[in-house]
């Protein structure tokens, strides 16, 4: 995929910055095992957030949900991980993955508690985000906390999957409300179809609720301003890359 964005010529600048991402990425991932090792001796406990996404584009909605939930629940670390093969989503209409995963780290490179994460666009199968947790559950190790953190609208998704509670068992869920998902309404659906999980689901009101990814690619195409629905670096890379408005 990355050569062939540079062999059309099309996209120099993003194989030129992969490179120094890929660079990035490592010292990122050495300095969380080298946090967490320090938390090894079980003074407390590495607390990590997770956050799958298209992210096409990421908006300020993904953005303060993270950080709210960095702020409500404690956590040292937020990872982004835009998704490579949506298995839920048609991959037709998607960007590049490498566009998204550039729009996100752009979008968090001035936050030292976010980072990106290039598993699932890495991986060539699709991504399932159990496998995802686990990963990052193997990877932090038995010590650290998993918060999976969604939009309402996904957390009613995942519980509507067959293996839901395998998921529940590696990890917590902070669900961010959005339009359409009050977070009473539920509430009163985990409360009466999974009693079980309402410990393992936490809920957050979350200050952005009502901007998409949708909305975004839409206001690009109708060529109306998108100015501070997104980050600027984010704004003009989009531009730059002419994404959304064909
Ligand atoms: P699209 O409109 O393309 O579906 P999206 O805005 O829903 O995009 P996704 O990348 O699908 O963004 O979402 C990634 C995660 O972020 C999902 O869990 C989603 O529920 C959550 N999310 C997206 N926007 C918001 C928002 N404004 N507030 C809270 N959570 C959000
Ligand atoms: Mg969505």
């Amino acid at each position: 995929m990355r050569r062939e964005i540079y062999q059309h010529g099309k996209d120099a600048f993003v194989f030129k910055n992969l490179k120094k991402a890929k660079r990035e990425e490592k010292a990122i991932n050495r300095m969380i095992t080298e946090k967490q090792s320090t938390r090894k001796d079980g003074s407390s406990n590495f607390n990590v957030g997770l956050m799958g996404g298209t992210f096409d584009p990421v908006h300020i909605g993904h953005l303060v949900t993270a950080e709210e939930a960095w702020q409500q629940f404690n956590l040292d670390k937020v990872i982004f991980i835009p998704v490579g093969l949506p298995p839920h989503k048609k991959v037709e209409g998607i960007s590049d993955a490498e566009h998204r995963y550039m729009m996100t780290l752009l979008a968090v490179i001035n936050n030292s508690r976010f980072e990106v994460s290039r598993y699932e666009i890495d991986k060539t199968t699709p991504s399932y985000t159990i496998d995802t947790i686990k990963y990052f559950k193997d990877f932090f190790g038995k010590e650290a906390n998993i918060f999976f953190i969604t939009g309402t609208d996904a957390v009613l998704e995942i519980l509507t999957w067959k293996n839901y509670e395998d998921l529940l068992d590696v990890c917590t869920f902070i669900a961010a409300s959005r339009p359409g998902y009050s977070l009473e309404k539920l509430h009163q659906r985990v409360e009466g179809y999974y009693p079980q999980t309402m410990n393992k689901i936490h809920l957050l009101e979350n200050p952005a609720m009502s901007v998409s990814s949708t909305f975004i690619r839409e206001r690009v195409r109708e060529n109306k301003t998108i100015k501070y629905l997104t980050t600027e670096a984010v704004e003009h890379y989009i531009y730059k890359y002419e994404l959304y408005i064909h």
